[in-house]
């Protein structure tokens, strides 16, 4: 998994700054209303790590789950090795990753009741105070703030329906997680239905966008998924004929592939 592109498309995080700042100037020059210019930021994998949720979720399940056979002095054991790795720094994204980076291969017969444990939990509010923001990603998203682009959330996480397989959804906990982080305040967007793809629905959404004539103006995009980004800037570029519209890629860990379309910055972290 992981993005194809040209190292001609890396930038740093001033750099893309300036290029927002360039895209601003092209949008009040249409008679865009400046006071509607904003981005979207993804949350999983773009602002927020994940990796120590998950991390969470694992040392429950060491310490609780009657579906391990192992003794008090076992979960000891793998309690104190994850949190050597949690000291570390030495987080997977895939849970299975995790699994066998703490327990090694000897735990691996209990993997699958791990990743169903980790499923039921992880798709919730209960656990989304351990997410971290990456390095410099409150800063940045305030420093266009600042710079009168207001920063927006469009994420993949649900809405709470009551026919879903996680009916609570992920919305109250993820208000709760941004603004302890302080994020700046803004408009978030969630999925509708837990089971539709991220790339579907984040499409959908620009398109409507261009259609509706909304109340805000999305300039930028920034996340995580380079199949996201390669949508996105076909939609906003290619269909909706927004030119200076710019497409980031923020380089973490990624669930799909995709070769990067030639308009799109790659960002390797907000600090870069
Ligand atoms: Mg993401």
């Amino acid at each position: 998994m992981g993005a194809r592109y040209n190292l001609k498309q890396v930038v740093t995080a001033n750099e893309v700054l300036a290029r927002i700042a360039k895209a601003r100037n092209e949008a009040i020059k249409q008679w865009f209303d400046p006071a509607r210019f904003t981005v979207r930021f993804d949350l999983d994998g773009c602002l927020l790590d994940n990796g120590p949720r998950t991390l969470a979720i694992l040392g429950h399940f060491i310490r609780h789950s009657t579906r391990l056979s192992w003794d008090d002095l076992q979960r000891a054991e793998m309690l104190d090795r994850l949190s050597d790795f949690v000291r570390r720094g030495q987080v997977a994204y895939a849970p299975e990753e995790n699994w066998r980076l703490v327990t090694g291969e000897s735990g691996l017969s209990f993997k699958d009741v791990w990743v169903g444990y980790w499923r039921l939990n992880f798709f919730t509010n209960v656990w989304l105070d351990y997410d971290r923001p990456f390095p410099g990603a409150v800063d940045f998203a305030a420093g266009l703030d600042a710079m009168g682009v207001r920063p927006t959330y469009l994420t993949g996480r649900h809405t709470p329906r009551a026919t879903s397989e996680f009916p609570d959804g992920m919305e109250h906990g993820t208000r709760r997680s941004l603004s302890a982080y302080r994020f700046p305040h803004g408009s978030m967007f969630f999925k509708e239905r837990f089971e539709l793809s991220d790339v579907i629905y984040k499409a959908r959404h620009f398109k409507e966008y261009g259609r509706a004539d909304g109340v805000d103006f999305p300039i930028a995009i920034f996340d995580n998924e380079p199949a996201i980004i390669e949508e996105i800037t076909r939609v906003m570029i290619g269909e909706l004929q927004v030119p200076f519209f710019v497409p980031v890629l923020v380089e973490t860990t990624s669930g799909t592939s995709a070769r990067l379309p030639p308009q799109a910055l790659v960002l390797r972290g907000f600090n870069s």
